[in-house]
């Protein structure tokens, strides 16, 4: 349940900081687990990582991205082989036709380049906000919060915001964040949920912002 703290915003922003300076203690290199040596690859993967984990889809690109090697081979590859590799990710059509027309898109329109802006990567095809902020934070350096399932539930438990909607928590979080910390935030969020403040029973007595975190027992305004 998202915690209502009573804060002003500037209130906020001070503790935003300090849950952002424990955070980074625990994960000082905090960064996507999904494997990719190229923008395109990371983008494939992260479309591969809908309603899946991360280690399923690196043991399935190993294979994917041996056999195509480009946005080129991606945009020309046959839906049924593509879907065969995919299949073990689940969603394997809608992910085979998504990454097939993404690939020729990026081919047709940007000449084989992954695009930087947002308003371009939303633009293709099965790429929303938060692929394309993957994206942006881990290949490109750019500000981006990314709303993943772990985003949901934490930034409810720590009192961020009581938003539901993924893109209301986004520009909610931004709100109350620097841009240069967006990325980081967000990569360091999914290992805190997997690690410590897990769906079922978060692990609050070894968590390193519980002082600042009004869902943790030994929270108080003033911490
Ligand atoms: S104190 Fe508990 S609820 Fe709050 S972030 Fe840490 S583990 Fe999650």
């Amino acid at each position: 349940m998202p915690r209502k703290t009573g804060e002003t915003r500037e209130q906020k922003k001070t503790r935003a900081a300090k849950v952002v300076k424990g955070l980074k203690g625990r994960y000082p290199k905090a960064a996507t687990a999904l494997e990719y040596s190229t923008p395109h690859e990371l983008l494939v993967a992260t479309v591969l990582a809908a309603q899946c984990t991360d280690k399923k889809v690196n043991e399935v690109t190993k294979s994917l991205f041996r056999k195509y090697r480009s946005p080129e081979d991606f945009a020309k590859a046959r839906l049924s082989a593509l879907e065969k590799m995919i299949k073990p990710t689940g969603f394997f059509r809608n992910k085979s036709k998504s990454i097939k027309t993404l690939s020729g898109e990026i081919v047709e329109k940007y000449g084989g380049q992954v695009p930087e802006k947002l308003e371009a990567l939303v633009q293709l095809a099965g790429v929303g906000r938060k692929t394309a902020n993957v994206v942006r934070a881990a290949v490109f350096g750019k500000p981006g919060i990314v709303v993943d399932t772990h985003m949901i539930r934490l930034a409810g438990r720590l009192g961020f915001t009581g938003e539901k909607d993924p893109v209301k928590i986004e520009f909610a979080l931004m709100d109350i964040l620097p841009r240069r910390v967006w990325g980081d935030f967000s990569f360091m969020i999914v290992l805190h949920g997997r690690e410590t403040c897990k769906a079922r029973k978060p692990l609050c007595h070894i968590c390193p912002v519980e002082k600042h975190c009004p869902s943790s027992p030994g929270y108080s305004e003033t911490s």
